[in-house]
């Protein structure tokens, strides 16, 4: 059997999840599209600012937009946060003062998350005197026990992070995080529920604010931004929270009332429109690569016998050189940067070395084909993206070349 064929008998057997897919899609469209009109959305808006940015209207309608399609009172989308990273600190730090216990209870936070909240002399939650607990997951699911033993009257902002991150674990359904947030309620926490929104936007039909959240966070040059956003990050949720990292993102007296930006916007609310769309076609190459690494025995997750509830896909190879070979073959089918080899590096924030193709037009955009993974074992690459299912399917056959040799 030759590639196409190989692939050919694939899209046979996901037809019932790609139509799943589309149904999802075309949900969230109309959710996104009757958000643009209510908000009275027009040209106007993608005019850039300059200075200051007072009445900014194209930055403070967009916020309008987030909050609406993500079940917020309020939201900030803003140019000015370098990154999901930056997002999730200025959130958490617009939250949080000293003596605050900050409750993470969805295991360990992703990566780069880790130095914010417990860096030592590096200005994180830790050196401000924010505390920091943890709940282990309980075979990747949340452990309600754990939960509960580690609830005390200093948590704040208990946080979950709703991707894998660099973990094996699926990611949360926004129905296990409604659950999980009754329960938090049900033990009289009156704080606030804070989630890492990271690679989830628009994969189901509901977000974490409309179950229980709120906070969410997320970074544009993943989902939400659907492409085409050039950088920035989104924080949306209760109004009063909003307001107090409002206040955090500039400063303490000025808020949200300032922020230009001289380029415009157009890019931030095209994206947006698109995003449903473009996170179907991340979630079919998603699909796609996880059944055909399934047949040819490579372990990988979530089961494409379940709806995802991210666009991230972990595989697992045997060694060291696989994995670098198969993120060698998602450079090599990628549209900018083709014809580089990618090579394990220390890139800042992470503890071990790192490879990463993201042959991307946004620079480092994961919601383009792009995959990574630190190289130790258990050897597992994080695979995400894609603008167009094709793409995808090129490279699949690209790795099939290499990985069925
Ligand atoms: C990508 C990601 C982040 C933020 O990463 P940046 O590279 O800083 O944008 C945070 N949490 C999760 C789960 C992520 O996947």
């Amino acid at each position: 059997m030759d590639n196409t064929q190989f692939i050919d008998k694939c899209e046979i057997k996901l037809k019932e999840k790609f139509k799943a897919v589309d149904d999802n899609a075309y949900f969230n469209q109309v959710k996104v599209s009757q958000a643009f009109k209510n908000n009275q959305v027009a040209v106007r808006h993608f005019n850039g600012s300059t200075g200051y940015g007072y009445g900014d209207e194209g930055r403070d309608c967009l916020g309008k937009l987030y909050a609406e399609i993500f079940g917020a009172e309020s939201g900030i989308v803003s140019s000015h946060i370098v990154s999901g990273t930056h997002a999730l600190t200025v959130a958490l730090f617009g939250l949080l003062r000293p003596g605050d216990t900050l409750l993470c209870i969805s295991g360990m936070p992703y990566d780069t998350i880790r130095g914010v909240i417990y860096g030592t002399d590096n200005g994180s939650l830790k050196d401000f005197g924010v505390a920091f607990e943890c709940c282990d997951l309980n075979n990747g699911k949340f452990d309600f026990d754990e939960i509960k033993n580690k609830f005390t009257e200093s948590v704040k902002v208990v946080y979950i992070q709703r991707s894998r991150g660099y973990e094996l674990r699926d990611a949360f359904s926004c129905a296990e995080i409604e659950n999980v947030c009754q329960f938090v309620r049900g033990l009289g926490f009156k704080g606030c529920i804070f989630v890492d929104n990271c690679y989830g936007e628009f994969v189901e039909k509901r977000e974490p604010c409309e179950v229980g959240a709120d906070i969410i966070v997320g970074s544009l040059i993943k989902n939400a931004g659907g492409g085409l956003a050039p950088t920035g990050g989104y924080i949306c949720g209760k109004e009063r929270y909003i307001d107090l990292i409002g206040k955090r993102l500039t400063a303490p007296s000025i808020g949200l009332e300032v922020g230009s930006h001289s380029a415009g916007y157009q890019y931030y609310y095209q994206g947006l429109f698109m995003a449903p769309h473009t996170v179907a076609q991340a979630l079919k190459t998603s699909f796609l690569i996880g059944l055909a690494m399934d047949e040819l025995g490579y372990k990988n997750y979530p089961s494409i016998d379940k709806m995802p509830s991210d666009i991230t896909r972990a595989i697992q190879f045997d060694s060291a050189e696989k994995m670098i070979d198969f993120i060698r073959e998602v450079q090599y089918a990628s549209p900018v940067d083709g014809y580089v080899t990618c090579e394990p590096w220390d890139m800042p924030g992470y503890d071990d070395k790192i490879i990463m193709a993201a042959g991307t037009f946004v620079s480092g955009a994961s919601i383009e084909l792009s995959a990574d993974g630190p190289v130790k074992p258990p050897y597992i690459a994080y695979f995400q993206g894609g603008l167009t299912y094709e793409h995808g399917k090129f490279a699949l056959s690209k790795i099939l070349d290499k990985l069925r040799c």
